[in-house]
């Protein structure tokens, strides 16, 4: 049991290094600097927040004091930095939890994460309508975009909506390899 597991975590160890020669060159971390330190892998359901395990299917998280920005996603991986979520209220970082999950079966759908991630809250009932606007003062308020996601306001204003039940359930579309929440 004990090789089979350490077999899977160096298979996705070695995954990532391979996809880092092709997503990171951009970013200002190496992904062997996400992997430094006090970095680790959590089984799906063992990250958790104010008493809350939430997963998404079998992925795994990676938490990583050195990443970027609040989460990410990579195929079959969620990465968290604990260090910026422990800034954030619990409401908000179970939002960025399930945004990194939509991505697993979204793809770049970055509105569709953001959708389901809403609407995840909404469902399990820790989100309320104050929750949204606060989400939006904590991560977004400052962000400019870029090609993948909108503008701070026009995101919020979807966000809103998503809440509102006012757009419909997001699509699956094909995935890229590393997404960012983007909250600069
Ligand atoms: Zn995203």
């Amino acid at each position: 049991m004990y090789r089979v597991c350490r077999a899977a975590l160096s298979l996705t160890l070695a995954a990532l290094f391979w996809m880092s020669a092709f997503a990171l060159p951009a970013q200002s971390v190496t992904m062997s600097e996400l992997m430094a330190g006090n970095s680790r892998m959590l089984a799906p359901g063992q990250w958790q927040v104010n008493g809350r395990a939430p997963r998404c299917g079998s992925t795994q998280t990676l938490i990583s004091p050195t990443f970027w920005d609040y989460g990410g996603s990579l195929s079959d991986l969620i990465i968290l930095n604990p260090e910026k979520m422990r800034q954030l209220p619990w409401r908000t970082q179970l939002f960025v939890y399930h945004h990194e999950c939509g991505h697993q079966t979204l793809g770049s759908d970055e509105i569709g994460a953001d959708c389901q991630a809403i609407q995840t809250g909404k469902r399990e009932g820790w989100l309320r309508p104050r929750d949204v606007n606060a989400i939006c003062q904590q991560l977004f308020i400052n962000s400019a975009g870029d090609r993948f996601h909108p503008p701070g306001p026009e995101r919020c204003e979807y966000l809103r909506q998503c809440y509102s039940g006012a757009i419909p359930a997001p699509r699956r579309s094909p995935g890229r390899t590393l997404d960012t929440l983007n909250t600069r």
